[in-house]
């Protein structure tokens, strides 16, 4: 059974889209006793806090207010969604620089007040920023998480859902390795009620379709932008899986998540991305090593080299020296 865990502030940062989505599940989740709302234009901040403090006759008795970051003091996590989203004609790496240069500004106002609670990064790119994240705390690795994968993977198991007409609650398997172009399927371990894919369907009398699985790996990959192409934007399905990490965060849950983190195994080190990571109190407590075969091994640490080569064009052990 799952506990009910003690009540707590949380802190967002950046009241865009995610953030303020963000605020918004997590009133109506009931697990935090106070919400403090930031964002560098404090008077959207405010007018957010103002709509959801109204919501609260309806839903879960909270503190909900604009602050400032002398706010952030005690919150048990910070969650993090101030920048921008990538514009028409900036690449990835256009997008890695304007953020951290964000986050040089935040995180080191963030640390000095929010002294002993977690990290949660949602903006993007957002392996490349919970790397930075974890530079320029100080902190140590599993007290800064990205939400990183867990997006990925939650289309993942509702497009394989869709296709066999399966609750996406009752279908297992992971997209690794970044957030974004590179991530990995990993379809070798991919199972509904235990039985892998082809299995399930030579069980069910179905054709297992190479094709129609490939193509729903590519409509997880795009769905960002398939989203954005249409209204400009995704928030409910993040934000959604945010409130579920602080969940497993604050019920202690050892929920087995794919968030970003620092990563380990497979001869992969300096970088942050998803895995299976067991997500408890401590954060990111413990990533798991899953048995992967040769083609999502390579793809996974073609990943990890991506997300590197953008870390590494942001020169952060100068801006973290810089930060001290
Ligand atoms: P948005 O433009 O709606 O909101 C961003 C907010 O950040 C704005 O309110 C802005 O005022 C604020 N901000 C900017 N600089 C700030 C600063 N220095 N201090 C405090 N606040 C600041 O954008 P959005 O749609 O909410 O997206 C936010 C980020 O989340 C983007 O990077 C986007 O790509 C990312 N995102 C990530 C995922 C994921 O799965 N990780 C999913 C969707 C979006």
């Amino acid at each position: 059974m799952r506990t009910n865990p003690e009540p707590v502030k949380i802190a967002v940062i950046g009241t865009g889209n995610v953030g303020a989505t963000t605020a918004y599940a997590l009133l109506l989740s009931g697990l935090a006793a106070e919400i403090v709302l930031l964002d560098v234009n404090r008077t959207k901040a405010e007018g957010e806090a103002m709509d959801l403090d109204h919501a609260l006759p309806f839903s879960h008795p909270a503190r909900v207010w604009a602050g400032d970051y002398a706010d952030c003091a005690g919150a048990a996590i910070t969650i993090i969604a101030a920048g921008t989203n990538q514009r028409p004609g900036e690449n990835r790496l256009d997008l890695a620089k304007h953020n951290a240069t964000i986050f040089r500004d935040i995180i080191p106002q963030v640390v000095r007040y929010a002294t002993d609670g977690i990290l949660l990064i949602a903006t993007d790119p957002v392996d490349v920023l919970t790397y930075a994240s974890w530079k320029l705390s100080g902190f140590p690795p599993n007290r800064v998480i990205g939400s990183g994968t867990i997006l990925d993977t939650a289309r993942f198991r509702y497009l394989i859902g869709q296709h066999f007409r399966i609750d996406p609650q009752s279908v297992h398997g992971y997209i690794i390795g970044e957030h974004g172009d590179s991530e990995v399927p990993v379809w070798s371990l991919a199972n509904i009620a235990g039985v892998g894919m082809p299995e399930f369907c030579q069980h069910e009398g179905l054709t297992y379709d190479d094709q129609a699985m490939e193509a729903i790996f590519r409509q997880t990959r795009d769905a960002g932008n398939e989203i954005i192409r249409r209204k400009g934007a995704t928030y409910y399905a993040v934000a959604t899986g945010m409130v579920r990490i602080v969940e497993a965060i604050l019920r202690d849950e050892n929920a087995l998540l794919t968030v970003s983190s620092l990563a380990a195994h497979y001869g992969i080190n300096e970088v942050c991305l998803s895995l299976p990571t067991k997500v408890n109190r401590n954060g990111a407590d413990h990533i798991l090593q899953l048995p992967l075969n040769q083609e999502e091994l390579s793809g996974l640490v073609k990943s990890a080299e991506s997300v590197k080569a953008a870390i590494r064009a942001l020169n952060l052990d100068a801006s973290h020296e810089t930060a001290a």
